[in-house]
């Protein structure tokens, strides 16, 4: 079985708010999948996103940002403690070699927008806590950087350049999904050690970028500047309101003719709802469904191999600290 690399899944975010057990999945919820779902699935590592806004639709309100994202965190290092051969934190590169010997799940942990975020201390207290990957906004606006929705697009504000900077130093991989137009241009072409990344994102072949979504041509300069693109797989991703999964897989196949050392997965499991959902990816399980698809429509196994999990190993491996 090819291992799945998936760089975004909330299932860390959804643990606040629904009560079940994120192991075997017992409870009220019935979402995307759990955590033995996941490792029956093979997946290897899966990016664990702390989303921290309360309340959004409209406004910027925000309650202790920071404080949910630590507490995410701690639940999340909390699981790896009950579940130490089932499940490990990868922090660095080392980390990363352990986990692609063994057959333990591994999580990076990141955080939706640096909401709260003001000063590099608050940035190195989130390092410590085992944070790897940092989204710069979600689709409001902050104080780094603005937003995918944001009607008026002043990309990254003079702290956001100086907190980014530092980030980047400390060690962080920083990551544009949600990202305002001027945004995704000024942290292409700030210099940073390590390539930024698109987590979870809709890439359109034809439109030109819409809020949420990017072009191609914006893919590609993220992959040209050394980055990858997670595709992800719920409808408010593609064009088509009922798109299938034959046409995701269409657009995978898309992406590894177009940047094939730079698509990877990024599927939003535990982070869309019913009506996005796309028959066939309803749980962690559907990427081994659009894998039989992309399988079927002719794609190599080689092809395959980079879009499940090679082109991420590959990015993390060069640009996640060494230890
Ligand atoms: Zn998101």
């Amino acid at each position: 079985m090819i291992p799945i690399f998936d760089l975004h899944q909330d299932l860390i975010t959804v643990l606040r708010i629904q009560n079940f057990d994120p192991w075997s999945g017992q409870g009220t919820y019935a979402g995307h999948g759990n955590l033995q779902r996941l490792k029956k699935s093979g997946y290897k590592l899966v990016v664990q996103a702390a989303f921290s806004l309360q309340r959004y639709w409209g406004e910027y309100l925000t309650e202790n940002p920071v404080l949910q994202a630590l507490r995410a965190a701690e639940r999340l290092h909390e699981l790896v403690e009950i579940y130490p051969d089932q499940l490990m934190l990868v922090k660095n590169r080392h980390d990363l070699g352990t986990l692609m010997q063994g057959d333990r799940l591994g999580f990076l942990l990141a955080y939706e927008g640096l909401y709260g975020v003001e000063d590099r201390w608050t940035l190195r207290a989130l390092y410590r806590a085992g944070f790897r990957i940092l989204g710069l906004t979600w689709n409001v606006s902050n104080l780094v950087a603005t937003g995918a929705w944001d009607s008026v697009d002043r990309g990254l504000s003079g702290l956001g350049r100086d907190l980014l900077q530092g980030a980047d130093e400390l060690g962080f991989l920083l990551d544009l999904a949600h990202a305002s137009p001027k945004t995704y241009d000024e942290v292409l072409a700030l210099p940073l050690k390590r390539p930024p990344l698109v987590s979870h994102t809709g890439v359109l072949p034809e439109a030109p970028q819409t809020p949420r979504n990017i072009s191609l041509e914006r893919a590609r300069q993220v992959v040209q500047r050394g980055g990858i693109v997670g595709l992800a797989l719920a409808k408010l991703f593609f064009e088509d309101p009922n798109t299938t999964i034959e046409e995701v897989a269409g657009r995978v196949q898309l992406l590894l003719q177009e940047i094939p050392e730079g698509v990877a997965s990024g599927s939003d499991f535990f982070g869309f709802g019913p009506r996005d959902t796309i028959e066939g990816l309803e749980g962690v399980e559907g990427l081994r469904n659009l894998e039989q698809v992309l399988r079927r429509q002719g794609v190599s196994e080689d092809a395959l191999a980079n879009y499940l999990y090679r082109n991420a190993l590959r990015y993390l491996r060069a640009y996640l600290p060494e230890a």
